[in-house]
């Protein structure tokens, strides 16, 4: 998926959790204990410790859209690639579980690393559904699809995004309404 694409998955993705929290605190007919459960959730995503709010809201946000394009580092002519490049095989370490699993273990310490690790997640998953597909496990080779939605840089791509997105107003709509 290219990076435009990834920063609007992102975002979107944002969209599909904040009306889902929402929808989980003010309907009547969620349990006490979703409630309950969304309520710790989202104490513990904006837990911003000892820093101001006016710093950690604009500094989870950009460390969010930063991990959705991160782990395409491993290719030179990625957004992020075009600033900083890692020189090894694209779709291969960057694309496995293990770096998102080690920032979202830190993060439970430092929730702006979290933020991080959670856009980085989002990339992979993204990944995930293209045709192509990623290894979670490399140097386990095997690659996993969760489903071949799109093929990357084609027709396909620009669809799935702007499913994801009308799907997005599609749930506000009926959450709202
Ligand atoms: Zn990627």
């Amino acid at each position: 998926m290219r990076g435009t694409n990834h920063s609007i998955m992102g975002l979107t993705t944002l969209g599909y959790g904040a009306i889902t929290g929402y929808l989980f605190l003010t309907d009547d007919n969620i349990s006490r204990q979703v409630k309950d459960c969304t309520v710790a959730v989202r104490d513990f995503l904006f837990d911003n410790g000892n820093l101001s709010v006016y710093v950690f809201y604009p500094l989870i946000f950009i460390l969010y859209m930063l991990g959705c394009l991160l782990p395409d580092i491993d290719y030179p002519y990625s957004r992020i690639g075009r600033i900083i490049y890692l020189p090894i095989k694209h779709r291969t370490w960057t694309h496995a579980i293990y770096v998102p699993a080690v920032l979202l273990i830190i993060g439970i310490y430092v929730r702006c690393v979290f933020w991080l690790g959670l856009g980085y997640l989002v990339h992979l998953i993204c990944d995930s559904f293209s045709a192509s597909g990623i290894s979670w496990f490399y140097p386990h080779k095997n690659r996993h699809h969760i489903c071949k939605l799109y093929t990357t840089s084609h027709i396909s791509e620009t669809i799935v995004v702007f499913m994801y997105i009308i799907l997005l107003i599609v749930y506000c709509v009926f959450v709202v309404l």
